[in-house]
Formats: C-alpha cells, structure tokens, sequence
C-alpha cells in the first residue's frame, strides 16, 4: 500500500469493466438459442469474460454439436448488432472515469477482443469515450506499456483474475481485481485457496468499482457515490450525468403493438422497488411477436383500453391517453426460460392496481440488454437511468 500523498497515477482498465459486454454476449445468446430450446443460463460460466468469438466457441462446444460457428454467428448476427450498438457503460464507469481524469489520472483502457467489437462501443460512446484503446495480445504487451512509467504509479484494473495474478508476480504495482458476474463473484467468495493466494500477493478484491477505496491508493479522488435508497426515489432527478451516456437508443425498424388484460406476476418486488411493472398475458400471439427482441429493456408508450373486461370504478385510468412506459422483455425464471414475460412500468403514479384492465402497448426501441447485477445498488441505479432515459426521448418525441 502506498501512503504516499496522492498524487496522479496511471490507471490501466480493462475494457470489460467499463462497458457491459457480459450482457451483450448473454442477453443475445440467451435470445438466439432459447429457439432451439436451450436454456444457456447453466452455461453462462462459459462466456463470461469472453469475447464474441471465444465465448460463442465454448458455448458451442458445451451445449451442443451440430452447429458451426460461422452459421450460428450468421443467425446470431442481429442479436448481437442491436445489443452491442446499444452497449452501455457498466454502472459508475462513467463517472470513475471522469473523475480519474479530472484529477489528473491517466487511464489507459485495454482490451484483447476483436476491433470490430470495440468499434461498437467507440461508436456508439463517440461523444465522452475519447480514449485510444490499448490492443493487446498478451499481457507482455501490457508489461511493455509499463515500461514507460514509474511502476509505484501505476495501478492495474481487470476482470480476470490470472491475468491479475500474472501481473502482480512480476511486476512491483498495484493490481485490483473486479470480477464482472454474480457467478465468478460467488464462486470466488467460496474459494478459500484462491482467497488466500490474492491476500498473499496482495491482490486487491473487490466487488465493484465503486467498491475500491481509490484514496488507500494515493489516488487524487472525490467521488461520492450515492445512496441506495436514493436512486429508490425513481421521481428524484438524478444528481450524476451518468444516464446521458446511457441515452444511445436503438429504435426498432417497426414499433411493435400488444394488446394484453394485465395479469398478476410472481411478486418479484416491483412495487417494493418503486418500479411496479405491469405483466402481460402471454398469449400466443404476443409471444410471437416477441420471439426475435433480445431480452431487454425498451420503451414506448402504453393506453388503457376503453375494452377492458373489468370496469373501473376509480375513475383514475385515463383512456386513449399515450403513456409513456419502459418495458422490461425476458425469460421468467419460474418457466426454466422457456417462455418471455413482458412487464410494463408506466412512468405515472395510480392509486390503485390495475389488474384484469386491459393495456395496449407500443414497443418503440431498445435501451438495453437484460443484465445480472452483482449490486443491488446497481440495479436500481440502472433502472432508473432506463426510465430518464426513455423519459427523455418520448418527451422529445411527444413535441
Ligand atoms: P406483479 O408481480 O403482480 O406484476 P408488481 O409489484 O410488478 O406485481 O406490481 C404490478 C401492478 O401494480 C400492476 O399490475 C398494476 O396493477 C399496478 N401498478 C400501479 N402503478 C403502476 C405503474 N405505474 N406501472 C405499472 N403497474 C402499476
Ligand atoms: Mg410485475
């Protein structure tokens, strides 16, 4: 540990912990082989941490024979397009990295996936992520970019923990290690060996980026993360700029219009969260409709039907009114993935439920991908950059 005052440093971030790349890779596949039946949540261990290519080979190998790489890929192709166009930055990424910059940090990103993955995110992320990414093929080629600093300046950021390993026996510089999944997180945690080897060499664990104590590192830092239950005031504007960079949006070719009576969930705790989500009936024809959107978040607009089965005697629910909604499509873990759930949060307050009404709903475009948080915090923080986010756009689209 360095006690020195803080002074700036170099920082060198795997990219896979600045943008979600994880839920890219399994909201598309999850999408794509749920056709077939397969249910890759069991095999999740096999892309995590991988590229388009690697990730698609073990998943391949594993689940089953039969297919190629380049056939699945060709079928894949969509699914991966809209989710990596779409790609955003992993909760408190962005505000880590400005503030490391503001205060005089260098961060160097680096990354081994293919460039035509990374052009995604450069894409996409033109407006704020103006780094030049560090391609490398091996960690010599990190070790080599060392050579132009003073190791006791340097602090090494990745996901994979051989690598943080590798870097730490041989190079005298601080290496943190962030595993990016619930998985690896909790197989880590159970691992007493592995525990003790990074206690030994003094790898730093940690369980997200807002976790790391950047100060203890004579890092020049002010970050303030905000409370939980902040973000659990969905209304609360929000006090970082971290949703602006969430805002590129990929709109679907043709809005998509369901027509459902609302049915009750399995209590996931939507309303406990400020977030209650109205279910739809998963009628046949809604599934079909369904079968070609990756698992995600959208938004759109959603209108109380004057045909709803049961009349409402509150007087609330205003008809023929477009309101605006985020809509969260995915698998319903109690049907072992193999039917979607489509669950809309209208952006307004009701006094009362609305059960048995029925709701039609018009699918606009694509927020994000479906995501395993690690962080509770982090969900929530998500879902409410999703709601400003789509808060901004249909606002805009309404004038
Ligand atoms: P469930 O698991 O039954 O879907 P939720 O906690 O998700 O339970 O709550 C959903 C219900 O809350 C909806 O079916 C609806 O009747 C009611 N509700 C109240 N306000 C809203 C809102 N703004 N958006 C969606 N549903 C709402
Ligand atoms: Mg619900």
């Amino acid at each position: 540990m360095h006690l020195s005052e803080p002074r700036p440093k170099t920082i060198y971030i795997n990219i896979d912990l600045l943008f979600d790349f994880y839920s890219v890779l399994f909201s598309a596949y999850r999408t794509y082989f749920a056709k077939s039946a397969i249910s890759i949540s069991e095999f999740k261990h096999l892309i995590e941490g991988r590229n388009l290519r690697n990730g698609l080979n073990c998943l391949l190998q594993e689940v089953t024979q039969g297919f190629t790489y380049e056939q699945v890929k060709e079928e894949l192709k969509p699914f991966i397009d809209i989710s990596l166009k779409t790609i955003k930055p992993n909760v408190g990424a962005y505000t880590l990295v400005q503030n490391l910059v503001n205060n005089g940090s260098t961060v160097k990103i680096f990354t081994n996936f293919e460039d035509e993955v990374i052009k995604y995110v450069e894409d996409a992320h033109k407006d704020w992520f103006n780094f030049e990414v560090l391609k490398i093929e091996s960690l010599t080629d990190i070790k080599e970019d060392f050579d132009d600093e003073r190791r006791d300046s340097i602090i090494y950021v990745d996901s994979a923990i051989e690598s943080c390993i590798n870097i730490k026996k041989e190079e005298d510089v601080d290496v943190i290690f962030i595993p990016h999944s619930k998985k690896l997180l909790e197989s880590f945690n159970k691992d007493e060996a592995t525990k003790k080897n990074l206690e030994n060499l003094k790898v730093i664990a940690k369980e997200s980026i807002q976790e790391v104590d950047w100060d203890r590192l004579g890092v020049l830092n002010n970050i303030k993360w905000p409370d939980t239950s902040y973000y659990l005031k969905l209304d609360a504007k929000p006090t970082n700029e971290e949703y602006q960079v969430w805002k590129n949006i990929s709109k679907l070719d043709q809005p998509i219009e369901l027509t459902s009576k609302i049915v009750h969930g399995f209590g996931r705790g939507g309303k406990k969260l400020g977030i209650p989500t109205a279910n739809l009936d998963m009628t046949h024809e809604i599934e079909e409709k369904l079968v070609d959107l990756v698992n995600g978040v959208y938004y759109g607009w959603a209108e109380f039907m004057l045909a709803s089965p049961t009349k409402n005697k509150n007087g609330e629910l205003t008809y023929n009114t477009r309101l605006p909604m985020v809509m969260s499509i995915g698998f319903n873990p109690y049907f072992n993935n193999k039917y979607k759930t489509a669950e809309a949060h209208i952006m307004q307050s009701f006094e009362h439920d609305f059960y048995n009404t029925t709701l039609k709903v018009e699918v606009l475009g694509f927020i994000r991908n479906e995501a395993d948080f690690i962080k509770f915090s982090n969900l929530i923080e998500a879902i409410h950059n999703d709601v400003q986010v789509a808060k901004d756009i249909l606002g805009a689209e309404q004038q």
